[in-house]
């Protein structure tokens, strides 16, 4: 064995540190109510809106994510509300599980794992009337497919009782959005993904209509209260004790987005997923999403007769590579490599040079070199 293995994520969240980031939250004490600690807030708060491009507000819960999809639930509708529900995947189904805690009836229009919601088909369901709000993912990190966010968004706008909620939480720094443009009302982001930092935070933006919408709404809801919260953080405030360790590290991250261009770190995400996709194909894989794939994942079945548990497990333990395997049915059937975080090219070609050992090693033929060279070819025409 070698001597030094280092460990790496490639997950789906959590993701690689900015460590300038860390560093920052190490050195920096504050209390959060002070002046100091308001003018980081809004600081940070006016960065998220360039990061998620939105003119929206956008408020900030110290939970993971899906607090923030909790609490869309909870504060647009009320009982006996419906809803409509388009799922790709693992993350899709918290939607319907949302609802369902909540005691609301909800339409769902399930795609196959690999495929991406059918968005005419939603937009059928939405000739119907009735619905107070749809909900749906931008990427599904579970399965690596993109859904149509545009498209759906247009159709929910025409609607004027019914909000557009998009759980963009590994969308955000992979996906080019245009929520004001499509008409998203809410969108929503976690900490331990495209931003870099650790898990804990979760972000949601609010349109006027979400606002509107959030006055009517009788589902019962203390903690993850939007209302409150945006009139906590127009002052720079935040409703309860922040993470304020955490808000610090966000503020320095975005800094360093900021500077980068949002433009180019999704291009960024862009690169390593078609690199990877490719870099599939060349080894004899095949990729695992049939629907538009993801900036976010690439999802990659396992090699013929060979469960990708294997994959998952060798990489680990012989490079300290840290991929996900398929999550419930999938689990065996394919492993995801991430595209989020402080994370480049470089590090993507040392996967792959790994991936091509581990995939020897586990009985699957491979020409040593494929799938790096694949990978090159993407960053050689990505450079043109
Ligand atoms: C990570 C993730 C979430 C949120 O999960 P948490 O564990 O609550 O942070 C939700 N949706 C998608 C698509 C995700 O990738």
């Amino acid at each position: 064995m070698p001597g030094i293995v280092k460990e790496r994520l490639f997950t789906p969240g959590p993701t690689p540190l900015l460590m300038e980031a860390q560093l920052r939250a190490l050195t920096m004490t504050l209390h959060h109510r002070t002046d100091a600690f308001r003018a980081l807030m809004r600081e940070t708060l006016d960065n998220l809106k360039y990061y998620f491009n939105t003119k929206n507000d956008i408020i900030v819960f110290a939970s993971s994510g899906t607090g923030a999809m909790e609490g869309a639930v909870s504060n647009l509708l009320s009982p006996g509300d419906r809803v409509l529900i388009g799922t790709a995947g693992k993350f899709g189904e918290r939607w319907v599980q949302l609802a369902k805690a909540y005691g609301i009836e909800s339409v769902v229009v399930e795609a196959p794992y690999g495929q991406e919601v059918p968005v005419g088909e939603m937009k059928k369901h939405l000739e119907s009337g009735g619905f107070r709000a749809v909900f749906i993912q931008a990427t599904e990190s579970s399965t690596g497919v993109r859904n149509d966010v545009e498209s759906l968004g247009k159709a929910v706008s025409a609607l004027p009782d019914c909000c557009f909620v998009v759980d963009a939480i590994t969308g955000l720094g992979t996906t080019d959005l245009r929520p004001d443009e499509w008409g998203v009302d809410i969108l929503i982001g976690g900490s331990q993904k495209a931003t870099m930092i650790p898990p804990g935070l979760a972000f949601a933006s609010i349109s006027d209509k979400a606002g509107r919408a959030m006055e009517k709404s009788k589902l019962p809801r203390y903690y993850f209260d939007y209302a409150k919260e945006r009139k906590s953080l127009a002052k720079g405030e935040s409703s309860y004790t922040p993470a304020t360790s955490l808000i610090v590290c966000l503020h320095a991250a975005l800094n360093y987005i900021k500077e980068l261009g949002r433009e180019n770190l999704i291009a960024n995400a862009e690169l390593l997923a078609e690199a990877s996709r490719e870099a599939a194909v060349a080894l004899g894989l095949k990729n695992f999403a049939v629907g538009t794939p993801a900036n976010a994942v690439t999802s990659i079945c396992a090699p013929p007769g060979i469960e990708s548990t294997k994959v998952v497990k060798d990489m680990k333990s012989r490079f300290g590579v840290i991929l996900t395997d398929g999550q419930g049915s999938m689990k065996g059937q394919m492993f995801r490599i991430a595209h989020l975080g402080y994370y480049d090219f470089l590090d993507l070609v040392a996967v792959l040079g790994a991936l091509e050992i581990t995939l020897l090693k586990v009985g699957h033929k491979v020409e040593l070199g494929s799938g790096v060279r694949a990978a090159q070819n993407v960053y050689l025409r990505h450079s043109a």
